[in-house]
């Protein structure tokens, strides 16, 4: 039932954080994965890390900003492994700014990271994920789907995007046997997290204090997740937003 042995899964931004997480949990399940990333450097170190799994990994240079290059990751994860029937939608930026000097460079540079690349990554991935009728998108969205903070009017408004998209893919794929869902990571220790936990100050403990879990998130938390996700066992599953977050979003 969580077996993903014959399956092939493209992962977006897999060569560091939650997405190598993603890329673990799938690769321990028995998936073959593609990470996609701008950093050579890092796609050959997460690459060797998935490889010492046991996995079959390979990473392909991409710029998911880049529409060509969105298209050239799907055929390359075709290319090498024969089929694509997982899409793991993680890649994401934020720019940290008052919405009173958000420039239209940093908004489309939010948004085209984090829902543009979902949606057209989806688009270009759609013939392959229903080929075999166990498609999976899982897309990350995430706190700020819910919730709003002052600094981040652009990366709000593109986590909250996440969410309808994948309720609007799943209305028109699931019958075909492509569920669509989403994550919702909470806190969680990453290079993404690091200016904001450096320039906050008293976030570190408040995270931990409004956390049922008591801690912030590690990538490791989102190794079940995605590999459930991606299983037989979650095949009725579509169009849902799982908080992944210790319990934060429900702390009164
Ligand atoms: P990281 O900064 O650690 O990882 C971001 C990943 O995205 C990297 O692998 C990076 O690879 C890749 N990436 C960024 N821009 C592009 C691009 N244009 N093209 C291709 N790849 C890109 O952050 P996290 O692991 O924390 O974030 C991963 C996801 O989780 C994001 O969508 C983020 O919004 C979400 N999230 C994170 C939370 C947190 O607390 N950390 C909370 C809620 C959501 P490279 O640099 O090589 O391109």
């Amino acid at each position: 039932m969580f077996d993903l042995k014959d399956r092939v899964a493209l992962v977006t931004g897999g060569n560091g954080g939650i997405g190598l997480g993603f890329a673990r949990g799938l690769a321990r399940a028995g998936a073959a994965v593609m990470l996609a990333g701008r950093d050579a450097g890092k796609n050959a170190a997460a690459v060797a890390e998935l490889r010492a799994l046991g996995a079959r990994a390979e990473a392909v240079q991409a710029d998911i900003t880049d529409q060509d290059a969105i298209r050239a990751m799907v055929e390359a994860t075709v290319a090498d492994f024969g089929r694509l029937d997982i899409l793991v939608n993680n890649a994401g930026t934020n720019i940290r700014r008052p919405p009173d000097q958000v420039s239209l460079q940093d908004w489309h540079t939010v948004l085209d990271t984090n829902v543009t690349s979902a949606m057209f990554a989806a688009q270009a991935a759609y013939p392959h994920l229903k080929a075999h009728g166990v498609g999976r998108v899982i897309n990350n969205g995430s706190m700020l789907s819910i919730f709003g903070m002052p600094l981040h009017a652009a990366y709000a408004a593109s986590k909250g995007a996440v969410v309808q998209l994948t309720k609007a893919l799943a209305t028109a794929w699931t019958r075909e046997g492509v569920t669509v869902n989403c994550v919702l990571p909470g806190w969680i220790d990453t290079d993404l997290t690091r200016a904001t936990r450096r320039d906050i100050p008293g976030l570190e403990e408040s995270v931990v204090k409004r956390t049922p879990a008591g801690r912030w998130g590690h990538a490791a938390d989102f190794e079940g997740i995605a590999a459930f996700l991606a299983s037989d066992a979650a095949a009725f599953i579509s169009g849902a937003a799982i908080p992944v977050d210790g319990g934060y979003a429900i702390q009164g």
